[in-house]
């Protein structure tokens, strides 16, 4: 892997990305996501990945769990459409959906493991992060069209090698990560970098300390899916939402410390930078 020139993206960088919308729109126009996930005790996960898809701008976010997640995903949110994930209701999500994103609360037995199968079918572009990446180190698939947003010990699973090793030299995990599984690969964590299959590299130079909580890789799972449901290329898609991401919880961080940080905290000040002509 050869090194390659690194671009620097913080908050100033969205209005480049993501410009008002058009005054005509309609909700087909930014992105009809399907999220895919939620294994029985995972509510949680799935919820706040489409919770922050609508909070980044998607038209329509209809999600796929386990039957027990129906009732606490559309309570939480009733924008959210929700189903039970069977396999005749994902052919018709397949068919239904702009974009694709599997793997918050998925888990890896059986039923997470058919639901990843049947996604994988799909030629539609697709954001893989969380369990879809544990399972997709057990059968590695090289794809094109494809985000996955592995943290430190999702990319070390990915790449074979110890957590400790992607951390002493993150630039180079990120390149083979996107070389190994093709499309874009975000390596999270403090410092994230994202890298293209074709070489393109990118740091984004936003985030802090009280991002380390759960919940928070869910919530850039659904950003970030956004974004490629808004017209945005795969790689700028993935680095417009890692600095959306990251700029929000700066801004949390401002106005109440890193300690105590919660995922959902984010919603609260994510439309300044979705929104960046405000
Ligand atoms: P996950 O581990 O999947 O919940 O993802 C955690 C999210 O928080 C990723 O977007 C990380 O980049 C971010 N994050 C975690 N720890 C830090 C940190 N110390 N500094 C900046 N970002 C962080
Ligand atoms: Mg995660």
């Amino acid at each position: 892997v050869e090194a390659a020139p690194m671009a620097r993206f913080d908050a100033t960088f969205l209005s480049h990305w993501l410009k008002p919308r058009k005054p005509t729109s309609h909700k087909g126009n930014h992105g009809r996501l399907l999220v895919v996930g939620g294994d029985t005790g995972t509510a949680g996960a799935i919820r706040m990945t489409a919770e922050a898809a609508l909070r980044s701008g998607s038209g329509l976010v209809r999600v796929l769990t386990h039957r027990d997640n129906i009732a606490p995903v559309l309570t939480a949110r009733p924008e959210i459409m929700v189903d039970e994930l069977t396999d005749d209701a994902l052919q018709s999500g397949l068919a239904w959906a702009d974009v694709i994103a599997i793997g918050p609360g998925l888990g890896q037995r059986e039923w997470g493991q058919n639901a990843l199968k049947a996604v994988a079918t799909s030629e539609k572009p697709m954001l893989w992060d969380a369990d879809a990446l544990n399972l997709l180190a057990i059968n590695a698939q090289k794809r094109q069209n494809r985000i996955i947003t592995p943290h430190p010990g999702e990319a070390a699973r990915l790449l074979g090698i110890k957590t400790s090793e992607v951390e002493s030299d993150r630039l180079l995990a990120a390149q083979k990560l996107a070389a190994r599984y093709g499309g874009v690969a975000v390596l999270k964590g403090a410092g994230t970098l994202i890298a293209s299959e074709q070489g393109a590299m990118a740091f984004a130079d936003v985030g802090n300390a009280g991002m380390a909580s759960g919940g928070m890789g869910d919530v850039l799972s659904g950003i970030i899916a956004s974004m490629m449901g808004q017209q945005l290329a795969l790689f700028d898609a993935a680095c417009a939402g890692c600095v959306a991401h990251g700029a929000a919880a700066d801004a949390v961080a401002a106005r109440r410390g890193t300690r105590g940080m919660l995922a959902t905290d984010l919603f609260e000040l994510l439309w300044q930078f979705v929104n960046p002509e405000m």
